[in-house]
């Protein structure tokens, strides 16, 4: 599989010339399966560009959109994502079930009038939901996909990728260190033996106490959990909208630090707009 970021920042975008090297647009990674067929996790901003790829490609567009959760950070692409204005375009929603509500909503609000111009049954291309993750696996061409519940404000889940040798997990808006919910052993478990682990890291150590309860974990948080599991490859994402490049590229270094303890590891980075790594057997 080969899995490609199109936004890897957390919050709310952050362009401007200090975030241009890790990007300042919103969740969004396209995965493509061995087979070829594309699953998508996540509509933030980086969502509008893969939308303007696809719609030049002149084939239909034709994919799985997995949803962590609702939080707008992780949506508001979806109304700027050109292909679902297009009457051949087919999305099956899949992930957290209150996101495909949440969904709707970025274009019918209930509450009031113009977050959007456009209705959610007004456009052209087909998105139906799918729900089945919340339940058990789900499997494409042979690849497994299944999800763990997440530790973050209104909930979310996290997903895995097992597809021949290799195994992705993919986990953001998370709280390693939460006091209620899933258990660090858990995640554990989850990502046990995984090739790449991707992880929310938009927090610093000196971040909490303050902000524990916020949804979110530290780097070192995330250097722990690689190392249970027995991670091969780390990339952090969920970059703070607060954080320059070369903050990020401190964190990585802090966080190699940390991992060099643990020959386990053998990469460390961060999760950077446009960057692709590749999970295959040549
Ligand atoms: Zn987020
Ligand atoms: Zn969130």
């Amino acid at each position: 599989m080969e899995i490609r970021f199109w936004g890897t920042r957390g919050s709310i975008p952050a362009p401007g010339s200090s975030t241009l090297k890790f990007g300042g647009n919103t969740t969004c990674v396209e995965v493509t399966l061995a087979s070829g067929r594309r699953v998508v996790i996540d509509g933030g901003t980086g969502f509008r560009l893969l939308g303007e790829k696809l719609k030049g490609s002149g084939s239909p567009c034709r994919f799985h959109l997995l949803l962590t959760h609702g939080h707008w950070d992780h949506l508001l692409g979806i109304p700027f994502f050109a292909p679902i204005y297009q009457k051949d375009t087919e999305i099956l929603v899949d992930g957290w079930p209150p996101a495909f509500q949440a969904m709707t909503r970025v274009f019918d609000s209930h509450m009031g009038d113009g977050f959007f111009p456009v209705a959610f049954d007004q456009l052209k291309g087909s998105i139906d939901y799918l729900n089945r993750l919340a339940h058990g696996a789900l499997e494409l061409d042979g690849t497994v996909i299944d999800a763990v519940r997440l530790n973050h404000p209104q909930g979310g889940l996290g997903f895995r990728f097992r597809e021949g040798n290799y195994t992705m997990v993919f986990l953001t808006d998370n709280e390693l260190g939460a006091a209620q919910g899933s258990r660090f052993d858990d995640f554990v478990e989850f990502a046990a033996g995984c090739d790449l682990l991707i992880h929310d890291a938009q927090y610093i150590p000196a971040d909490f106490p303050e902000r524990r309860g916020w949804g979110h974990s530290s780097y070192d948080e995330v250097v722990t959990l690689a190392q249970k599991a027995g991670a091969k490859s780390v990339l952090l994402t969920h970059h703070d909208p607060g954080r320059t490049d070369a903050q990020v590229r401190q964190i990585v270094e802090q966080a190699q630090n940390l991992a060099a303890h643990h020959n386990r590891i053998v990469k460390l980075d961060a999760a950077r707009e446009g960057a692709v790594f590749r999970l295959a057997n040549k």
